[in-house]
């Protein structure tokens, strides 16, 4: 069996078991392509839920909360995200409550946020557009929580938590150890970025394992949400390195923000082709508010540069309605 160097940092990062929710490893499949052969790593199959890269920083966000004794975890999502349906009854599983709030972000009609909402079994609290008042309302949750006596994890938003980024730090040395066990080693990974959470996590594996002597990855984030990323990234990085005593040397940031169309939810026709087509050629899912853009600019990429190694397409999840909750834009 293939194994990992033995390093402090990666003894770090897979030493925690997490609380086993999705079915791994998940597959990782090659296409051919016209651009030549792209690995695709399928988190979206990875079995819980609505399923995706978010089942993997669910598991070890429980694993933290769990025997630390949160009787509640309390967050903040936007309105287009997987994880407002999937958290819920993830936490529910090791007894654990919650209470989910949602910013309407990016502002949809009333009508399509319910219809989104619905599907989740955690009553998600539907809130405006502000991120001060939500806030508040976090805030004031957390305190009437705490006041019934009942211990309360407050999570930043897409759970941007060290054991979220050991969560997905994990799922990279996952996809290594598939390389390796075919006797070959990636050399590029593009990775969708909405908070950047999953990203960060896997900068920190790429990193632990460069230090173990291992090649370097070039970890590529397409970003999909127009805030600070790259402030955000390295902030959570420093946090997690902190407080897991992580020794990892720092990283260089690559994103690329040529998709964003404007922000969040916002997506072009040409998006929306390329997914169909993904679909089309590959059968894969893909929506054009977050792995369609990562698809689109890993195709402009490869056009300019072929790397000699594996170019891996990271599948974070599919999110059925982009059509509802998403805006195209004519351009
Ligand atoms: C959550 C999510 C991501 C990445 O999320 P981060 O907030 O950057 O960790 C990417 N793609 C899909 C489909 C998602 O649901």
């Amino acid at each position: 069996m293939v194994r990992l160097p033995a390093s402090h940092d990666l003894d770090c990062l897979v030493r925690a078991p997490g609380f086993v929710l999705g079915n791994w490893p998940t597959p990782l499949e090659c296409l051919d392509t016209e651009l030549g052969p792209i690995w695709v790593k399928r988190d979206d199959l990875s079995g819980f839920g609505r399923g995706g890269v978010k089942t993997r920083k669910i598991e070890h966000l429980i694993d933290y909360v769990a025997p630390r004794g949160y009787r509640e975890v309390i967050t903040v999502v936007a309105n287009i995200t997987n994880l407002a349906h999937d958290i819920g009854p993830a936490v529910a599983r090791a007894g654990i409550r919650s209470t989910v709030f949602a910013v309407d972000e990016p502002s949809i009609p009333a009508a399509s946020r319910t219809e989104f909402f619905r599907g989740a079994d955690a009553g998600v609290a539907l809130l405006g557009t502000s991120q001060v008042l939500a806030a508040a309302h976090l805030a004031y949750a957390a305190a009437r929580s705490s006041a019934r006596g009942r211990r309360t994890f407050v999570a930043l938003p897409s759970l941007s938590h060290p054991s979220a980024l050991v969560g997905a730090a994990r799922g990279f040395l996952e996809m290594v150890l598939q390389f390796r066990e075919a006797g070959s080693y990636p050399e590029v990974v593009f990775i969708t970025v909405a908070s950047g959470a999953t990203y960060a996590g896997f900068l920190l594996a790429e990193r632990a394992l460069a230090a173990a002597g291992l090649p370097p990855i070039q970890v590529i984030g397409v970003q999909v949400h127009q805030h600070r990323a790259r402030v955000w990234i390295a902030g959570l990085m420093r946090w997690s390195k902190w407080s897991l005593g992580l020794s990892t040397p720092a990283s260089r940031i690559e994103l690329i923000d040529s998709a964003l169309h404007g922000g969040f939810g916002r997506f072009s026709r040409e998006i929306v082709d390329t997914c169909h087509d993904v679909q089309k050629r590959h059968g894969l899912r893909i929506d054009p508010i977050f792995g369609g853009k990562t698809w689109t600019v890993m195709e402009r990429w490869l056009a300019d540069k072929r790397p000699r190694g594996p170019v891996v397409y990271w599948h974070c999840g599919y999110t059925p309605d982009w059509e509802s909750m998403g805006v195209l834009c004519r351009r």
